[in-house]
């Protein structure tokens, strides 16, 4: 999702983090932790340094930590449910039905092997039969509607100027690899993806019945347009200023501007409301491209654009479909063996029927409890935010009062939605995997496209109930908690709340810091792009915001390879002001409540020490080094180790609760502070 600002992870390559190993029972101590390290040499090492010492990152995984391990136990339970459902009778309700077929033609790898390419055929005819450029641009709107977006993307979205509004959108895309630096940077590794993708679509293309010969032009020919696309779009860093994304334009405006795109074909295609006005993300890119769809010939399109149907088939199709797909992907992220079919599969009917699945999963998992624990934590965390606003010595009152009507604006949801999607109209039949999964494509790309003039629906959720996330999201200036991550080490109902404050009560805070990022900052209460700041106001907040910037940019994430600290900048910031104010949160508790566990010391730990410890197990983790590398260009997050010890050496509050002196290195020199 466009908007999305994430605890963990962004939805690169649709790969959900799961091992092979069973679920094990969570660990309710700081068991986590190497006593022998110094806490003020590296907090991280300190407080994950037995964990490091024994973890291996599971041959199906390509990054190992608390979050995966907790992606496995809800991905067991799923397991469970859709077994149960998929075992099938006249009882089961629709639910069932639908995410107990999906489940079991997933599972039924003996008729994907028999079909094989089959099944695709039907698609890649109507792409075939193209005479011409117009109708090659209706053929891509099929296959946005079932599937991948070659050439661009579209969607909906609501307006960046009134966020009650949802408007169209069309934007950059159509890269089969991570990002476009992969196509322009000259580096050794990039070149070596670059070949990778070569060989993926050579095999593929065989595969599909071309001569060997045909095939290898084939794979010249995708990786040349996709770097002409590449070439013709924006940085991520760019991309993070959400005023370089806002070029809203009558819709005749957009036509002419690509008049080779053929839009208004496309849309019609798309099946579209009414609609008069659009953004166009990056207009640079479709003037660009224009030029692209125009001089290169319609063949080399059609190839182009049937290789996109291919590739996002290929998991789905038969055997050796499947282990081309998983070799590309191995390659970029170094995931040493493909995942059980199993876990493949939950999650295909997580993607299509997540809120299906997230019912039974709620119904197992949350309690009314947790629900009430969690809304009390989020108080808490708004009452800091607000305390801490108050306090900063950089900002005008007038910059403060805005804030607070902002930060007071900011809504939550926990858990799971209230009301739920209805998934009546779309048809999954028992055995036809490849059906199901364009049908369930085309279901939700038309739930998207028919929002188009509609007001905002604020009560949907845009991860679903098992996920192990959070987000916050400027247009609906919502917090949102699902039920997959409610759960240790974020929230263990067994451990005193100095250790929750640490680990849930850091993502909440972190989740509210975004609403006033570097790009949350931009948009007010209502969700709107408009500057509520003073001139000078925002200058102090850019001036703090480059010093985390600059910090950052010094952490080598892999090899000699830096983190690029403007990319990651609004996770950052997040990061550091949920810390703090969840301290000021705990602070706060432990005052009100003098007898509460959480004010005692335990184990030799004191409530603050115990609230540091909870936050650096939640980011113990071990990455593939390839992984780590293609993170570096993709990720807005940081690595889990400077997730810690980038936080804690800007907090005098660590500092003192570790007794760490000047010169130490978790004690910085020139501290940074936005937040
Ligand atoms: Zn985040």
């Amino acid at each position: 999702m466009r908007w999305l600002r994430s605890l963990v992870f962004c939805a690169v390559f649709n790969t959900l983090l799961f091992s092979q190993q069973p679920p094990a029972e969570p660990s309710h101590s700081l068991d986590t932790v190497d006593k022998a390290a110094d806490p003020c040499t590296d907090f991280y090492q300190y407080s994950c340094g037995s964990w490091l010492k024994t973890a291996e990152i599971p041959p199906d995984q390509s990054r190992w930590g608390g979050f995966n391990e907790l992606h496995e136990r809800n991905l067991a339970v799923n397991r469970q449910i859709l077994e149960k459902a998929s075992a099938s009778n006249a009882s089961r309700d629709a639910i069932d039905q639908k995410i107990g077929d999906y489940y079991s033609s997933c599972m039924d790898e003996k008729t994907a092997d028999e079909k094989a390419l089959e099944p695709l055929k039907p698609e890649l005819d109507r792409i075939a039969k193209a005479t011409d450029k117009p109708a090659l641009i209706e053929a891509i709107a099929r296959v946005q509607l079932i599937g991948p977006n070659p050439l661009f993307n579209f969607y909906s979205s609501p307006d960046l100027h009134n966020a009650d509004q949802v408007i169209a959108y069309i934007d950059q895309g159509g890269l089969s690899l991570p990002d476009r630096d992969y196509y322009i940077k000259d580096d050794p590794k990039m070149a070596e993806a670059r070949k990778h993708l070569v060989d993926y679509v050579t095999q593929v293309f065989t595969l599909a019945g071309e001569t060997p010969q045909k095939a290898a032009d084939a794979a010249q020919t995708v990786l040349r347009l996709e770097t002409s696309l590449a070439k013709a779009s924006m940085d991520r860093t760019l991309r993070r200023d959400p005023k370089n994304r806002d070029h809203k334009m009558k819709r005749d405006e957009a036509v002419s501007l690509a008049p080779d795109f053929s839009l208004n074909r496309f849309f019609t295609v798309a099946g579209t409301p009414q609609f008069s006005e659009l953004n166009v993300v990056n207009p640079e890119f479709f003037k660009q491209v224009d030029t692209v769809v125009a001089s290169e010939p319609l063949d080399a399109w059609k190839t182009y654009v049937s290789w996109h149907l291919l590739d996002s088939a290929a998991p789905w199709l038969s055997k050796p479909f499947v282990d081309a797909n998983f070799n590309m992907q191995k390659a970029l992220t170094g995931q040493a063996e493909i995942k059980p079919r199993w876990k493949r599969c939950v999650n295909l009917v997580d993607g299509g029927l997540g809120e299906a699945l997230g019912q039974r999963y709620v119904e197992l998992t949350f309690g009314a409890e947790g629900k009430q624990r969690m809304l009390k934590m989020v108080d808490a965390l708004e009452k800091s935010l607000d305390e801490d606003i108050r306090s900063l010595p950089w900002m005008t009152d007038e910059t403060k009062k805005q804030a607070k009507v902002k930060l007071d604006a900011i809504r939550n949801k926990i858990g799971y939605p209230d009301v739920w999607r209805d998934y009546s109209k779309l048809q999954i039949v028992r055995g036809d995997l490849l059906g199901n999964l364009l049908r369930a494509n085309e279901f939700e790309s038309r739930r998207q496209i028919a929002k188009i003039g509609k007001p905002l629906d604020r009560k949907e959720w845009q991860m679903t109930p098992p996920t192990v996330n959070a987000y916050y999201s400027p247009p609906y200036n919502e917090i949102v908690f699902p039920a997959g991550i409610l759960q240790p080490p974020f929230f263990d109902k067994q451990m005193d709340d100095a250790v929750n404050f640490g680990g849930i009560g850091v993502v909440i805070g972190h989740e509210l810091t975004h609403g006033f990022d570097d790009q949350g900052r931009k948009f007010d209460p209502q969700g709107n792009l408009r500057d509520w700041w003073t001139a000078e106001d925002g200058k102090e907040f850019e001036k703090r915001a480059s010093c985390v910037a600059n910090e950052y940019s010094n952490f080598v994430a892999v090899d000699d390879l830096k983190l690029n600290g403007k990319l990651t900048l609004g996770e950052n910031t997040a990061d550091n002001g949920g810390a703090r104010i969840a301290l000021m949160a705990l602070r706060h508790f432990i005052s009100d409540n003098p007898s509460d566990k959480a004010a005692q010391t335990i184990d030799g730990y004191t409530p603050e020490q115990r609230f540091f410890l909870g936050f650096g197990r939640v980011w113990c983790e071990k990455r593939r080094p390839e992984y780590a590398r293609m993170l570096v260009s993709v990720d807005p997050h940081s690595p889990g180790k400077y997730r810690v010890d980038g936080v804690v050496q800007n907090m005098p509050e660590f500092q003192k609760t570790w007794n760490c002196k000047p010169g130490q290195p978790m004690v910085a020199e020139n501290a940074c502070r936005v937040w």
